[in-house]
Parts: C-alpha cells; sequence; structure tokens
C-alpha cells in the first residue's frame, strides 16, 4: 500500500501527479551557450502553460516576463501586515542529459525489485541507488531510459501549483501573501541572474529543489574560480637544446604537486577542494582551469593561496617561464545572510515536522539559486522535492515523497501566517 504522510499529502497526489507527468514532457533543457534569456525557447513553453494555470487557480496577476521569469501572486487571507513569503522552482532541465522526448512510467505501488526501463537497457537497481531501496509500497515515476525526467525541477514546480491550487481553493486557511516565481536557466547558474528581488517583494523565499524526504538547506558551498595561464618558450624541437620552455609539462608538474586529498573524489560533508576541471597546452601556453570550494571563506582562501603557492613554485623555479593567475569569485555561501533571519529556517522546520517528518539539515556540496538570491536580499533556504539521481537517465521521483513536500509548502503558509 501506497503511505502518504498525512491525509493532505494523500489527498493533493493525484492533481499533483497530472500536473507532473504534464510538465516532464515539454523539453526545457538549457544550454551553457547563452546568448539570451532564456536560453533555449522550450522553457517559455511551459513557462506559458504555468501562466495559464495560475490564471485559472485564481492567481490574477501572472506573468511572464521578456526575461522567461513568471510571477504571481496569492493574496493573504490574515489581516494585518504579515510580510509576503516567496515559493521558487525553476523551468529548465540540466544540459548534461537529454530532456527531448521525456515519456515517464508511473511504477505503482514499488516492490523493491530491480526497475527495468524499456529504453537503452537502463535500470534502477536499489542495491546500487541507495535511496530508491526502502521505498516498497511508493509510487516511483522514472523516464523511459534514454532521457532524464526532470523532476530537478519540475517536482518543485508542479509542488508549489498544487500547494496554492490548494489554499486558492481554502480561503479558510491561513496564509501570509504568498509570491510564486519560476525560474529559467538555474542549470546553468543563472537562474537568479535577472531575478527582480524588488518586484518579487517578498521578506523571504523557499526554492524547492532540494531531493530527498525532509531536506531543508540553508547551507552552501562558497565558491571561487581560477584560471593559471602559464607562457614558455617556443623553439623547433630539433633547435631547442637550452632554449625551449615547455608551458605543457609546466603545467603537468603543477598538476602533479597539488596535493590528491584535496580533490572532489577525495573529500566529503564538510571538507573543502581544488577540483581541476580543464587543461590545455601547447609549448607556448598552457592554461589550468580550477574550481575551488569550501564551506569556510577562510579554507577557501587557504586552497586558493596553495594552489597559486604550487604554481609559483613551479613556474618560478624558471625564470624564463611566465605566470598569471586569475581567481574569480562565483557564490557565497548562503548561510552567511539566512543566519540573519532565524525565522526563515524555524518555519521551514515547523512545517516539516507538522507534515510528521524530521527535518535532514545537509549542506549542499555545490551552489543553488537561493546562494545568489540570498545574498541579493532575499533569504532563501532549498526544501526537498522527493526526486532522486538528478541529470542522469536513472532520476526518480516518488509521488508519496512529492505529496509530502506540497503539503509542507500548505503547512509553511499556515505556520508564517500565525507568527505575524
Ligand atoms: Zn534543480
Amino acid at each position: 500500500m501506497a503511505r502518504f504522510t498525512s491525509p493532505l499529502a494523500e489527498e493533493l497526489a493525484p492533481t499533483l501527479l497530472e500536473r507532473f507527468l504534464r510538465y516532464v514532457r515539454v523539453d526545457t533543457q538549457s544550454t551553457r551557450d547563452r546568448t539570451q534569456s532564456p536560453s533555449t525557447p522550450g522553457q517559455l513553453d511551459l513557462s506559458r502553460m504555468l501562466v495559464e494555470e495560475l490564471r485559472e487557480i485564481g492567481l490574477d496577476d501572472a506573468e511572464l516576463d521578456e526575461n522567461g521569469y513568471v510571477m504571481a501572486t496569492l493574496p493573504a487571507t490574515v489581516d494585518g501586515d504579515a510580510p509576503a513569503v516567496g515559493l521558487i522552482a525553476h523551468v529548465d532541465t540540466s544540459p548534461d542529459e537529454s530532456g527531448a522526448g521525456v515519456e515517464p512510467i508511473v511504477h505503482r505501488a514499488y516492490d523493491g525489485s530491480v526497475l527495468t526501463l524499456p529504453r537503452n537497457g537502463a535500470v534502477l537497481d536499489p542495491a546500487v541507488l541507495r535511496e530508491l531501496a526502502g521505498k516498497e509500497g511508493h509510487d516511483i515515476v522514472t523516464a523511459s531510459g534514454d532521457t532524464l525526467l526532470g523532476a530537478d525541477d519540475k517536482a518543485g514546480v508542479a509542488e508549489i501549483i498544487t500547494a496554492v491550487a490548494h489554499l486558492a481553493a481554502h480561503p479558510e486557511l491561513p496564509r501570509p501573501t504568498l509570491r510564486v516565481a519560476f525560474t529559467p536557466d538555474e542549470e546553468i547558474g543563472h537562474g537568479a541572474t535577472l531575478f527582480d528581488v524588488e518586484r518579487f517583494g517578498a521578506a523571504c523565499a523557499y526554492t524547492l529543489d532540494g531531493s530527498k524526504l525532509g531536506e531543508l538547506q540553508d547551507e552552501t558551498f562558497t565558491g571561487s574560480e581560477a584560471i593559471i595561464t602559464i607562457r614558455g618558450v617556443e623553439t623547433h624541437p630539433g633547435f631547442a637544446t637550452g632554449k625551449m620552455v615547455n608551458a605543457t609539462r609546466l603545467a603537468g608538474e603543477v598538476l602533479a604537486a597539488l596535493p590528491a586529498d584535496l580533490t572532489p573524489e577525495a573529500t566529503a560533508d564538510r571538507e573543502g577542494f581544488i577540483h581541476v576541471y580543464e587543461v590545455g597546452g601547447t609549448v607556448g601556453k598552457a592554461v589550468i582551469r580550477a574550481i575551488v570550494r569550501d564551506f569556510d571563506d577562510e579554507l577557501r582562501e587557504q586552497h586558493i593561496a596553495l594552489l597559486r603557492r604550487t604554481a609559483e613554485a613551479v613556474v618560478g623555479a624558471d625564470p624564463r617561464a611566465r605566470l598569471d593567475i586569475e581567481v574569480t569569485h562565483q557564490y557565497p555561501n548562503m548561510r552567511t545572510y539566512i543566519e540573519r533571519f532565524p525565522d526563515v529556517v524555524e518555519v521551514a522546520e515547523e512545517a516539516i515536522r507538522g507534515e510528521g517528518i524530521e527535518p535532514v539539515r545537509t549542506p549542499i556540496r555545490g551552489g543553488t539559486d537561493g546562494s545568489r538570491l540570498s545574498q541579493m536580499g532575499l533569504p532563501t533556504p532549498n526544501i526537498f522535492t522527493g526526486g532522486h539521481e538528478y541529470h542522469s537517465v536513472r532520476e526518480w521521483a516518488s509521488v508519496q515523497e512529492m505529496a509530502a513536500a506540497a503539503a509542507t509548502v500548505v503547512r509553511l503558509a499556515e505556520v508564517w501566517a500565525k507568527r505575524r
């Protein structure tokens, strides 16, 4: 039997699933070659659908702006001046796996066995996918084996619309003013870029873009990028004796001198890393591109200093070689901004507990839209969606967990309304 976290979640599940299955069929894959916002027209197809649905539900001011952002308001049912609360999800899917022609499959009352998808021999094995183990009885949604599912983040989109539809149909339930936003291009790091925080007008917001049941995230990596350029001396190899300085060989020495235990594959939890993700070179010039991550600004600075010292020691050993290091800051740890507003996380914890779930406070080993939004003055932690194995053809979602997320949003409104 399917297990729901509450009667409310069970009530929301059928319409939630119907919406989710419609949204995942729209190809909204974003592209890293962004020349406009959104980066791909498919995102607008879904965004236009969402505007229409929001209006049908009763959010009359729903509109799509020129940059592909959907915004809408559900007015408060309590008097006074409770602050407006934002709900945010992204419409695009990852460029890393196809999002065209998604054919979702609902595996009702999952029996715990290996799920075999009809295309490309794709399988979901609970022995490998740890989150899938223990989901017996859940209704599991997958794609068909040759595309991602798009639960990241159409689960979040469907949960927000289902929650606001329920609230709009139940004016007797207490709620503050809710502001809804659906953003483009999150997967390529631009979800917050053209987000008009002032026009949104919320005091705080929540992204529904997490994964496992109960997740509540208010902490991300703080991230920088380092580009190391080494210049050597090019000569004909036949006349190179005592003259050639090979920039690519120097780049290899720099890489070999970096600590092997400070890499993404050798670290976990709260440990940071230096991740070299691209190297290219000739005799005359070599370029090393790396990202540097930590939860602590000071430690991140120490990793950058280590990278700098290592490159300087190697390249500096030959006075004819030249070195240039360019470091750019990418995103902050959102906790720095959210911890000034303790209510924002407390209310989410209360809402999740209200749904009978123990909050899971995991730091994100990456960035989210919430990192930049929080820095832009809109404190925005991230809440679970019930989707798993993102950015892969094995992506799946649990209907019961998605329903729990939608019910959590309904409770979130109630907790805020009572706090005013
Ligand atoms: Zn996402």
